[in-house]
């Protein structure tokens, strides 16, 4: 049977490129990087070309990255290590209705730590509006935090706008890039941003590696306790062979981002232009534009998105309802939620997304597979018959 694999927003299968990069460092040199002699220096070397590899993918300078153990790891450090720096100043930070749980749970907990949280509300596609940011920075306002592109309807905000507003009023700007990095060009300079969250695994890189993105002269508390590695600023031995993963996935996608880009964007509106020719009451999520390159987020009336996801895994493909963190637990999307999307909709909601490995035949298949299943559920479907498909 024929495997396709339509998630790549989730995770990316690791590049043969990187593996072939990362093997030496778990075999030949396998040294501690602290440490003083051959094997030790020659792992310190492969972290300081990784190093440079991740800096240049965001035009940032080699001595602003600093890497953590995955993208929540470098969210919850950014906001839980400013507020804490900053506490004296103020206790209230922004943040958006439709970030990554990594976000949104960090400022629950932050809540219950005596900060004020601001969520901002978003438009019908998924935007914060720079006027909306305005209005909500108060005088004891410490950190912004939005995200670069949204994980489950693919909106790319105006991060520069946004970054824009807080400067104005002096206050610091995170954005968790995690979904951007690959997907957009990111120059951090041009940004104006201070703080900024990546991940190796969604850019066909290894999983259980991200890095934190602090501009020079930045106040963060220190969230990893211990030895004095990442100068100092997040201890434990470093992953040595995932960092060097993740640098060669950096250089990697910066050097294909253009091609990259286009080859997703091409088969997004392809399959989107299959799916709304052929089948009827379907609705796309998210924006028209700016849009990440790779994602369609599909509502399809009167089934249940679980029922398409377990159909399409019988025939090998694998796409993710609404969120890959929200399927476990079968709450309704917070995103949706936030564009208004209907309980019902929401309910029915497929997100599909597409990557380097991803083929016109892929597309085709999953088109036709994905007809019939829908024709079958609605068959079953008991609201179906009054609507007469
Ligand atoms: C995947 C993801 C994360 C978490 O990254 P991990 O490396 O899996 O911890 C954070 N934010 C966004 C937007 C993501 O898509």
């Amino acid at each position: 049977m024929r495997q396709v694999y339509l998630d790549y927003s989730a995770t990316t299968p690791v590049k043969e490129e990187v593996v072939k990069d990362m093997l030496p460092y778990y075999t030949n040199f396998y040294g501690n990087p602290s440490s003083l002699y051959g094997v030790g220096i020659e792992a310190k070397e492969g972290l300081d070309k990784a190093r440079e590899r991740v800096a240049e993918l965001i035009n940032a300078d080699v001595r602003e990255i600093f890497f953590t153990s995955c993208g929540t790891e470098a969210d919850n450090w950014v906001l839980e290590g400013v507020a804490d720096a900053l506490k004296n100043k103020g206790k209230h930070i922004i943040t958006s209705k439709i970030e990554h749980h990594a976000i949104l749970h960090t400022c629950e907990y932050l809540e219950k730590h005596g900060f004020e949280v601001t969520y901002l509300d978003v438009d019908g596609e998924g935007f914060v509006h720079p006027e909306t940011l305005d209005k909500a920075i108060r005088e004891d306002t410490v950190l912004v935090s939005i995200m670069m592109v949204n994980n489950e309807i693919g909106t790319i905000q105006p991060i520069k706008e946004l970054a824009a507003v807080a400067k104005t009023h002096g206050v610091l700007f995170h954005t968790d890039a995690v979904q951007g990095l690959g997907n957009v060009a990111i120059d951090v300079k041009d940004l104006g941003v201070d703080f900024l969250s990546m991940s190796a695994h969604k850019i066909y890189g290894p999983k259980g590696v991200g890095a934190l993105y602090l501009r020079k002269g930045m106040r963060i508390s220190t969230f990893m306790h211990g030895g004095a590695q990442e100068n100092k600023k997040r201890a434990g031995t470093e992953n040595v062979a995932g960092i060097v993963g993740f640098g060669k996935a950096a250089q990697l996608a910066e050097e294909h981002l253009e091609e990259h880009i286009s080859h997703s964007c091409w088969l997004r509106d392809y399959f989107w232009q299959k799916i709304d020719e052929n089948i009827q009451g379907v609705q796309l999520n998210g924006p028209k534009e700016n849009r990440h390159p790779g994602n369609l987020n599909v509502s399809f009336d009167y089934i249940e998105g679980e029922a398409i996801l377990l159909m399409l895994d019988n025939s090998g493909i694998a796409v993710s309802t609404g969120s890959a963190c929200s399927s476990k637990s079968l709450a309704p999307s917070h995103v949706l939620d936030a564009i208004g999307v209907s309980i019902t909709k929401m309910n029915g909601t497929i997100r599909f997304t597409v990557g380097d490995f991803t083929t016109k035949e892929d597309i085709d298949y999953v088109t036709d597979v994905l007809i019939k299943i829908v024709e079958r559920l609605r068959a079953l479907s008991p609201v179906n018959g009054q609507k007469g498909w």
